[in-house]
């Protein structure tokens, strides 16, 4: 018997705004091919975890001291990472890093949003966006995509003039729908925004097009771009997210996060990871090549696939997402639901996670 388990949410004193509200789900099932959760297929090199390890190593003995409140040596890693990813020039100044960019997003809402403020996201887009809404007292303004899921940039720049919302993010690349948004139509939805615009860059080295970054400097007060260690740089498990502004906006966020939020042992495997960034993004060219073959395959198969430009491919259409989800389970492939009618997310696995998620759409195709 676990004690106090007769009582359940209804008995506690919960806040009325999160009654009914369900947790973020994406199951993790024990299954041989896992696509669920577009992680990199690949796990860390050995050369990547000797370093690791002699890194945590090196500051295991320093753990009764309080980690880098400010992660300085961590940020000037992640600058020079950025710097040379999106030819931008950045400062560890522009860097703020976090527990996955869940964290950074949540610390931005909590700075720019709150109660009375409202953030606006065109759906459908990234669950996690509405649920830390939720979760800081902002406001959640859903705002259409398409219904090929592209962005209609002029509708969108007019719905941010009406609504003028105070936090907007812009997933580029887009999850769960893969398509990414050019330079020229974020400038025209930075200009028409008020607030604060978050491109949600989590699979931004997957991407052709340039980085958000490059806007920083022409829309300081506006532009913050969200990025993240858990795609395609292999190190989901490692929790760490970050993200590139104005160093005005990292003070923003020391007004809210919580002090020492980065361990030590996170801030010493990141920087480890980090000095093998070449090595692991080699693997972003064969996921990209690979992303091209199954969705050459799935079209030859008869499914609708929408055009990606990240590690992971929705498709469709069936008549029921559930069942063919399902479906895929009891084949051993673990696809994603994402809740859009007639449609499923897969992520880009290794060659032999691909023809195995291949193989088993062959029994399900529509
Ligand atoms: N943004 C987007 C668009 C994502 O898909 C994800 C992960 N699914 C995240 C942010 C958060 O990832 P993490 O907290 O692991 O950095």
């Amino acid at each position: 018997m676990k004690p106090g388990a007769e009582i359940g949410l209804d008995d506690l004193p919960l806040r009325d705004d999160l009654r009914g509200r369900s947790p973020y789900g994406a199951p993790q099932l024990d299954v041989r091919y896992r696509l669920n959760t577009n992680e990199n297929p690949y796990p860390p090199p050995p050369e990547l975890v000797a370093d690791l390890t002699r890194a945590i190593d090196a500051v295991a003995a320093t753990l009764h001291r309080y980690p880098d409140r400010d992660a300085v040596a961590l940020r000037t890693d992640l600058a020079a990472y950025l710097s040379q990813q999106t030819g931008v020039a950045l400062d560890p100044a522009n860097l703020w890093a976090a527990n996955g960019s869940n964290e950074i997003l949540q610390q931005l809402l909590q700075a720019f949003g709150g109660p009375g403020r409202t953030a606006l996201g065109f759906e459908p887009s990234y669950s996690m966006h509405p649920i830390i809404s939720a979760g800081t007292r902002t406001e959640w303004v859903p705002a259409p995509r398409r219904a090929d899921f592209s962005l209609d940039v002029a509708a969108a720049a007019a719905t941010l003039a009406a609504r003028k919302p105070n936090v907007v993010f812009v997933t580029s690349p887009n999850n769960p729908t893969g398509q990414s948004i050019a330079l020229d139509d974020l400038r025209t939805l930075v200009r028409a925004a008020p607030g604060i615009v978050v491109v949600d860059e989590a699979y931004g080295e997957f991407s052709s097009r340039p980085s958000a970054v490059a806007l920083i400097d022409e829309f300081p007060a506006r532009v913050v771009v969200s990025r993240t260690m858990s795609k395609a740089f292999a190190f989901a498990g490692g929790r760490l997210g970050y993200l590139a502004a104005a160093p005005a906006v990292v003070d923003a966020l020391l007004l809210v996060r919580l002090p020492y939020h980065l361990s030590t042992l996170t801030q010493a495997a990141a920087r480890a990871a980090l000095q093998h960034a070449t090595q692991t993004l080699s693997s972003v060219h064969l996921l990209a090549a690979e992303r091209e073959r199954v969705a050459e395959s799935l079209r030859g198969m008869g499914f609708e696939v929408v055009p990606s430009d990240a590690n992971f491919i929705l498709f469709g259409r069936f008549a029921d997402a559930a069942t063919a989800w399902q479906s895929y389970l009891d084949q051993g492939v673990l696809v994603r639901d994402v809740g859009i009618a007639g449609h499923l997310r897969v992520a880009i696995g290794t060659p032999d996670d691909n023809d195995a998620f291949l193989a088993a759409s062959k029994e399900i195709s529509p």
